[in-house]
C-alpha cells in the first residue's frame, strides 16, 4: 500500500500536538498586530552559553545587568517567535524556525501551525529575515523537501549571494561553520522559484523590505503598512529584551559585522521609539510584540 509521505507527516504532527507541553502556548497578539492580521507563533527556544552570546561585553557588567533583570548569568535561552501575516488571500510566514536539526528545544513551528489548523501547504509566501539556522532550517521537512510546498520563498539578494558563495564557509569562525553549510544546503534546496528582493521595495502587498544588515550581510526587517497602521517585523536586528535595549553597543557573538550591527540597532531603536511603532522581535520574550521607549540614556522594551 502506498502511503503519501505528507499523510505520514500529518499523522506524526497530530500525535505531537496531542502531547504538547503546556508551555507551548500560542500568543494572543494585541493591537495593532491583531488589527493588521498578525500573529506570533512559537518555534520553541534556543540555549547558548553567555560567553558565546555576548563575547565582547565586560564580564562583570554583563553579569550584573542580566542578574538585575532576573536573567541567568551563565546561559541565555531566547524564545523564537515566527510572524504569521494574513493579508487577503495570502498567508505569509516570516522565517521558518529551526527544524529538527539545530536544537532539541526548538523546531516547534509545525506544531504551532497545526494548533491553529494551518496546513503548511496553505502558506502562500515564506519571507526570510536572514539565513541563520534558527530562521531558515525549518524550511525543509525531515525528508529534505520544502515543507511549505506551495509557497513562494523570498530572501534579500545580498543574503542569498553571501550564503550561496563558495568562499563564505572559509570566512566564518569555527563555531559557525555549520551555519554556513546549513544555509547553503537549505537555500539551494529551495532555489527553484525563490524571489531575491532588493531593500526599499514592496516585496508583497503592504510589505516593505528594510535594510537592517550587520547581524548578517543581507539581514532584512519588514514594515507592514495598511490603512494608516504600521508594524515592523525586525528579526534579529534587536534580539534581547534587556541587553539590546539598554546596551545596544554590545555586539552578539553571532553579529557578523559587529560595528554595522550596532549602527543598525541604534538607528532602528531611535526610529521605533520616536515613531512609537509596534514591532515583533524574533528572540524577544514570547510573543515578542511590543514597543521601544527611551529610558536612562538608552531604551527599554515595553511588551504590548
Ligand atoms: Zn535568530
Amino acid at each position: 500500500m502506498l502511503v503519501h509521505r505528507r499523510d505520514v507527516i500529518k499523522a506524526a504532527a497530530a500525535l505531537a500536538v496531542s502531547t504538547l507541553p503546556a508551555s507551548l502556548t500560542l500568543a494572543a497578539s494585541p493591537s495593532p498586530a491583531k488589527a493588521l492580521g498578525l500573529q506570533s507563533l512559537s518555534d520553541g527556544h534556543l540555549s547558548f552559553p553567555l560567553t558565546f552570546y555576548l563575547p565582547d561585553a565586560p564580564p562583570e557588567e554583563r553579569t550584573s545587568l542580566l542578574q538585575a533583570n532576573g536573567y541567568d548569568a551563565e546561559t541565555v535561552t531566547p524564545d523564537c517567535n515566527v510572524t504569521l501575516f494574513r493579508n487577503g488571500d495570502r498567508l505569509i510566514l516570516f522565517d521558518t524556525g529551526s527544524g529538527s536539526r539545530f536544537m532539541d528545544s526548538a523546531g516547534l513551528l509545525p506544531q504551532s501551525l497545526e494548533t491553529l489548523g494551518i496546513d503548511p501547504e496553505d502558506v502562500t509566501d515564506v519571507v526570510f529575515t536572514h539565513a541563520h539556522p534558527d530562521h531558515l532550517w525549518g524550511v525543509l521537512d525531515d525528508f529534505d523537501e520544502p515543507l511549505f510546498s506551495n509557497a513562494t520563498h523570498h530572501i534579500s539578494k545580498i543574503e542569498w549571494d553571501f550564503w550561496t558563495d563558495e568562499n563564505t564557509m572559509d570566512k566564518m569562525p569555527e563555531t559557525q561553520k555549520s551555519f554556513a553549510a546549513g544555509a547553503k544546503r537549505n537555500l539551494e534546496a529551495i532555489e527553484e522559484g525563490i524571489v531575491r528582493f532588493e531593500f526599499g521595495t514592496e516585496i508583497l502587498p503592504d510589505v516593505f523590505a528594510l535594510d537592517t544588515s550587520g547581524h548578517t550581510p543581507g539581514h532584512a526587517s519588514f514594515e507592514i503598512q495598511q490603512r494608516g497602521d504600521r508594524f515592523l517585523v525586525i528579526g534579529d536586528a534587536i534580539t534581547h529584551p534587556v541587553v539590546s535595549f539598554q546596551r545596544p553597543d554590545w555586539t552578539l557573538g553571532t553579529d557578523q559585522d559587529g560595528e554595522k550591527a550596532i549602527r543598525t540597532r541604534k538607528m532602528l531603536l531611535d526610529r521605533l521609539a520616536s515613531e512609537k511603532i509596534g514591532f515583533l522581535g524574533y528572540h524577544l520574550t514570547a510573543p515578542g510584540i511590543g514597543y521601544a521607549e527611551r529610558h536612562a540614556g538608552a531604551y527599554r522594551f515595553v511588551p504590548a
